[in-house]
């Protein structure tokens, strides 16, 4: 298999495990977009915890791990969907074989299958969201494909491709492919086109005047508590009504200057973070020089689970306005 060589101006030489996982998500949003042209059928099965899962989820995830596994078969992941459901039902893997097959012909399910591992104590562990944002998806708005590596409950690889940017910032992000963007620890956060092996640098904005700032939250309100969302932002005096974004696209939205920070108070506030929907775009915004914690101010702990378990909600942010944004996230939990 290929890794594809990208092209920097700075000479940055980066890891194996990125290329990988650029090489990755590259494929699956290629299936992604073939479903979705192809008009299949992506109607939503739910799960126990009533969210919606899709052929496309499972398709995805498949692909990935077709990726990852070739080349680092010992290692452990965590992804979003169990496979096993596919396992058990002929018909259904029938479909999702012919599926990714139009995208990656040799690929070989039934070997991928048998990979099903959740090591979630182990020292390196792959955190996977095939298709995060799986109603952005559904309703042709926003979704990401995540890809996180965690070595010893740090996170030291993230990508995250963006397939729809250019119908949230259409001037900018005008590539109708979409977006990946990614970080290696120590070495920056970086945008690429899909369509191009060309990679730009991306630093979070400056910007603190709150009446003038913008920020993000989820697209869904119930995924947040949209009243304590409207009290902080009245604290803070900011004018503009935030930018509603399903999936991970708000971390690179932080990442890449474009709003200053993403907000997320959990609906209810007890509820627990899934790491596949936050690691890669954590260490995105921390490489572009933000700073992302919990709303009380404490750092992600990647502990034996695959929640984040000692953490509530998400603020990540364009660093210089942090502190304020923690202190005032502490007066309303
Ligand atoms: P977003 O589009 O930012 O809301 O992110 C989607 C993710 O939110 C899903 O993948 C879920 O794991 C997660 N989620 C689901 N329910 C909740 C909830 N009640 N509070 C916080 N996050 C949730
Ligand atoms: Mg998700």
């Amino acid at each position: 298999m290929s890794v594809m060589n990208y092209t920097n101006s700075d000479n940055i030489e980066f890891s194996i495990e990125l290329k990988y996982a650029l090489n990755a998500v590259e494929k699956s949003t290629d299936f992604l977009n073939y479903l979705r042209n192809k008009s299949v059928d992506i109607s939503p099965s739910y799960k126990l915890d009533k969210s919606p899962v899709t052929i496309a989820d499972y398709g995805s995830q498949i692909i990935i791990l077709n990726f990852i596994t070739k080349k680092f078969p010992i290692d452990n992941f965590i992804t979003e969907e169990n496979l096993n459901i596919i396992i058990h039902n002929d018909q259904y893997y029938e479909v999702i074989n012919k599926l990714v097959k139009q995208t990656v012909p040799e690929i070989d399910i039934k070997k991928i299958l048998s990979y099903e591992n959740k090591n979630r104590t182990a020292d390196r562990i792959w955190a996977i969201d095939p298709l995060d944002g799986t109603k952005g998806y559904i309703a042709d708005r926003q979704y990401s494909v995540a890809i996180a590596l965690i070595e010893n409950q740090k996170v030291i690889v993230g990508v995250l491709a963006c397939p729809k940017m250019y119908k949230l910032i259409s001037k900018k992000y005008n590539d109708r492919k979409g977006y990946v963007f990614f970080a290696e620890k120590g070495k920056g956060a970086f945008v690429k086109a899909l369509s191009s092996k060309l990679i730009k640098k991306i630093k979070v904005n400056s910007k603190n005047k709150f009446a003038k700032i913008l920020y993000a939250e989820s697209f869904d309100n119930s995924h947040i508590n949209i009243s304590t969302h409207h009290k902080f932002s009245n604290i803070l005096n900011i004018n503009r009504p935030p930018l509603k974004v399903d999936g991970q696209i708000k971390y690179s939205l932080v990442a890449a200057g474009d709003i200053s920070f993403y907000l997320r108070f959990p609906q209810p506030l007890n509820y627990k973070e899934y790491i596949w929907d936050h690691a890669a775009g954590q260490l995105i915004v921390e490489e572009a020089g933000g700073t992302v914690t919990d709303v009380l101010g404490n750092d992600f702990c990647y502990e034996k689970s695959i929640k984040l378990l000692k953490n509530t909600g998400i603020i990540a942010s364009n660093g210089l306005i942090h502190e304020k944004l923690v202190k005032v996230a502490s007066l309303l939990v």
